[in-house]
């Protein structure tokens, strides 16, 4: 046994290798004739390297390819800092490891490190690339194991996926059960605190002395607040489009509108923004739950309110449209001149729970400025949404709290809800 360098590692490499390079080709590209395997044969060379050599390095340009002729290596992908490395599989007698980034001429798309004493057959980009010009059933033999290689490939990633989705959903039902739970078991206290304040407020003493009026007013208006987030966290259980059955009746949606617009006047006046109104004169009236439909337009109106500074202005527009598979729907806008949302949250914000920069800074009001919130408002009107068969999404340029670029949420819902939610 002699130890030389080879392509900038330190190797082993016996002289007496027992191999035949031939077999091991025919077995690596099965389908090429003899002169073109012994053409591979003669530009290829055999090497020997320890446990726990690097023969590819994710991220790197390398020049060589490997047709292991004895023992086996792991071909690894590095998924996130977090969750390090991700075994894509094993290689042994026969299998190719590093052709695909000389074929793309990209780096290396995955680490193959030698697991035991591992013999390879080796051939460089130049020569691998010359063979290939002059044999057509080489190239095609190699795009067929690329191709079966990326197969392979694409089915682990995506059992992966559906795996880590089952995990989601799972954590998701969680969540869920977590959020009842808890507003159940702050409902009861809160409604014995509202109800003592409630007699408290009646003792007309008490009324007499102003710093205690205040102070019973603070409490009045704290409880209230909390009962009304309480309640926001059961509207996402209820909502939750698989436990969720409609009760859809005739809704003038027009109307709807016009009182929710009204129950939100005095929150919008007392931060100086305009809210208007434009409706077209045909939007049709819709089947729905009424509610529900009602639950949505508020948050997204509370919305607009909240992120937009004072004196800005909030635009409700409905019009008739017709939806996908041609079924007729409305659509209802909401434009605001507020801070904007950057594209990377235009999903993730109807999540529930999701809220865009620091969710330790929030104020008490439901619509003062950047008031934040419980991340819940948008879950609701994505599960509202979905309940009827409709959809809901953000547009808006980006953020940027000195131009106010604004955002536009769209919510269209079909004229008669789908038998089953989508
Ligand atoms: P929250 O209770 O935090 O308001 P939502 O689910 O209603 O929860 O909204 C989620 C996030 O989406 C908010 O924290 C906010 O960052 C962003 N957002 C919602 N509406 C608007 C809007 N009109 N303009 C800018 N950002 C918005």
């Amino acid at each position: 046994m002699i130890v030389r360098s080879c392509h900038s590692y330190t190797i082993k490499m016996s002289e007496t290798l027992p191999f035949d390079k031939i077999s091991l080709l025919h077995l690596a590209f099965n389908g090429l004739t003899d002169k073109e395997l012994q053409e591979m044969a003669a530009a290829s060379q055999l090497c020997t390297y320890p446990p726990e050599h690097i023969l590819c390095r994710e991220g790197a340009y390398e020049d060589v390819f490997y047709v292991i002729a004895e023992g086996s290596a792991v071909i690894c992908k590095n998924v996130s800092e977090q969750d390090g490395e991700r075994v894509l599989r094993i290689a042994g007698k026969g299998d190719l490891v590093g052709e695909m980034a000389l074929i793309q001429n990209v780096p290396r798309s995955a680490t193959v490190r030698t697991l035991t004493d591992c013999t390879v057959l080796e051939m460089d980009k130049k020569d691998f690339e010359t063979l290939l010009s002059r044999s057509p059933s080489m190239a095609i033999n190699i795009i067929r194991t690329t191709l079966d290689r990326i197969r392979e490939n694409d089915q682990i990633a995506i059992q992966d996926l559906q795996n880590t989705n089952k995990v989601l959903h799972h954590l998701d039902r969680n969540k869920l059960e977590f959020i009842q739970v808890a507003a159940h078991e702050l409902r009861t206290p809160l409604t014995v605190l509202k109800g003592y304040v409630n007699v408290l407020n009646s003792f007309s003493e008490l009324k007499t002395n102003p710093a205690i009026t205040e102070v019973m007013s603070g409490i009045i208006k704290g409880a209230d607040r909390m009962h009304e987030v309480v309640n926001t966290m059961l509207d996402v259980t209820r909502i939750d489009s698989e436990t969720l059955k409609l009760r859809a009746t005739p809704v003038p949606l027009k109307r709807l509108v016009v009182d929710t617009v009204h129950e939100l006047i005095k929150a919008s006046l007392e931060r100086n923004i305009e809210l208007s109104l434009e409706q077209d004169s045909d939007t049709p009236n819709i089947n729905a739950d009424p509610t529900l439909i009602q639950k949505a337009m508020y948050h997204l109106i509370v919305n607009a309110i909240k992120y937009t500074p004072d004196g800005g202005r909030v635009t409700l527009h409905s019009r008739p449209i017709t939806m996908d598979k041609n079924i007729p729907g409305v659509e209802v806008s909401v434009t605001d001149t507020g801070i904007g949302l950057d594209a990377e949250h235009h999903e993730l914000i109807f999540e529930k729970f999701y809220q865009v920069g620091d969710v330790t800074i929030h104020s008490s009001g439901k619509t003062s400025y950047k008031g934040g919130g419980p991340g819940l408002g948008l879950a609701i009107v994505r599960g509202v949404a979905r309940a009827h068969g409709g959809k809901t999404w953000v547009e808006s340029t980006g953020h940027d709290e000195v131009n106010f670029p604004g955002s536009t949420f769209y919510l269209q819902l079909p004229i008669d809800p789908p038998a089953s939610p989508t």
